[in-house]
Order: structure tokens, then sequence, then C-alpha cells
């Protein structure tokens, strides 16, 4: 589903991810860990073309994104397949719950506004907020904003799913309604990659733990390995730090 070659960013003289190389199949759920600073967003945000890179290339789904931002139209398609979840949910806050979610649908795949309630109404209640959706987001707690930001994602029947810290901004009682919201989805067979420091969750859920350190892949495996038997000695003292 998805595969990064060799890619190199730098911001300036900062060599931000050194030869990333990584596969993710159809239906993995990929957690990746890190230090603050080691390029976890950044290496998300490339997979979907919101940051440019110098070389290497990124394939989603068939389609290829090329350094510089020499995409052309497979970046558009990307833009389409791929949701993302950042830590901010980035809801329209002029906009109700309902209509947040039936925007794109409507503006980006051409649905009619009818189609696109009924599937925003479906998706609400699968995250747990029928009763929310003519509420605005100023009025819903965070827990219940960033279940409005997934469903908003889901709608537009993304291949693939990227969430950035997804529970960091929330309340600690908040956080658990969102993870449930996100186990459910990758029992639903969607590919996912995800970066959190929810260190419980990411060992429950996660097909594979990628550890990122300065830039660089230094360790994968399935969790229970990555976890508890990490073999880089950066991985153990980051994992000796955060669990
Ligand atoms: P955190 O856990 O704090 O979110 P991260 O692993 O997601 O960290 P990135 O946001 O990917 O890290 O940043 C990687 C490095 O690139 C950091 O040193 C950061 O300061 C730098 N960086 C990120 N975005 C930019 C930018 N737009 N311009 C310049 N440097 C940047
Ligand atoms: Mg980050």
């Amino acid at each position: 589903m998805v595969r990064l070659d060799k890619v190199n960013k730098y911001f300036g003289s900062l060599h931000v991810m050194q030869d990333i190389d990584l596969e993710v199949a159809p239906g993995e759920v990929v957690v990746i860990i890190g230090a603050s600073g080691s390029g976890k967003s950044t290496l998300i945000r490339c997979v979907n073309g919101l940051e440019e890179f110098q070389s290497g290339h990124i394939t989603v789904d068939g389609n290829e994104l090329l350094p510089y931002g020499k995409s052309g139209r497979s970046l558009q398609t990307i833009r389409t397949e791929v949701g993302m979840v950042f830590q901010q949910f980035n809801l329209f806050p002029h906009l109700s719950v309902r209509d947040n979610v039936t925007l794109a649908p409507i503006k980006v795949r051409g649905l009619s506004r009818d189609q696109a309630v009924q599937i925003a109404d479906r998706l609400l209640d699968r995250v747990g907020i029928a009763d929310q959706a003519d509420k605005y987001p100023g009025q819903l707690s965070g827990g219940q904003q960033q279940r409005v930001a997934l469903a908003r994602a889901l709608a537009m029947e993304p291949r693939l799913m990227l969430f950035d810290e997804p529970t960091s901004a929330l309340d600690p009682e908040m956080i658990g309604e969102v993870l449930d919201a996100m186990r459910e989805l990758a029992n639903d067979g969607m590919t996912m990659m995800i970066v959190t420091h929810e260190m419980g969750f990411a060992r429950e859920v996660a097909d594979r733990v990628i550890f990122v350190h300065k830039g660089r892949i230094v360790e994968e495996g399935p969790p229970e390995t990555v976890f508890d038997s990490p073999e880089h000695e950066r991985t153990q003292s980051f994992l000796a730090r955060v669990l």
C-alpha cells in the first residue's frame, strides 16, 4: 500500500529523513515511535505530500510522489485516498459536525448532499457521536471533536489513514474513546500509520512498531520484540524513559 525508497529530506542543513526505506502492506497497522524532533511527523507528512522531500521516492497505492513536489496528478490522487488525523482537530468552527463531515465528499467526491449526509450519519454513529451531529465543534469535548475529525477523514473512504499524535492534546479521560475508535478501525482492516506516545495502545494494535532516531529507522519489528527485547541501545534508552 505504501512504499518509501531511500527517501531523504532536509530542512536547511538538518537531515530529517535519512535513507528511509519502509513498506506498509494493505491492512497493516504500523506505529511510529521516537523522541521529540526525531522526524516522525515529517515522515508521515511526506506520505500524503504535505512535505516535499529531496531524493528517493514514495508510492501510495500505486501513485508515485517524486522529489521536490514534482508529482503532478498523483499528488491529487493521493490526497483523496489518504486520510489524516492530527493532534489539533482542525475542524471548521463555523460548520456543524455533520457539515464538517459532508463537506469534502460533496466538494471533492461529487456526492449529492443526501448521499453525503447518509454517509456522515453512519460514520458519526460508528465513532459514537451520532447525537452530536447538529452541534458546532466548539460545543464538543476534545475527545468528541477528535472523533468528528476521524469521521470526516473516513467520509472520503480513504485507502490509508495517517495519525499524528491524535490523543496528545486530549485530557486523559478522553484518550480512551479516541483510541477505541482507532482500534475498531484497525480491526476492520484499515491500513494505518500512527505516530503516538500511547505505548499500551501501540503494543495492542500495531502489527509493526518502528523506532525513529534522528531521521533514521534504527529498529523495527512486532511490538512484543521492540518493547520487550529491543536490540538497539537508542531504543532501549527511549523505552526506559517512556514505559
Ligand atoms: P515531536 O515528537 O516533537 O512531534 P517529531 O518526531 O514529529 O517530533 P518532526 O516534527 O518531524 O519531529 O521534526 C523533525 C525535525 O525537523 C525537528 O528537529 C524539527 O525542529 C525540524 N522541523 C520540523 N518542521 C520544520 C520546518 N517546517 N522547518 C524547519 N525545521 C523543521
Ligand atoms: Mg511530531
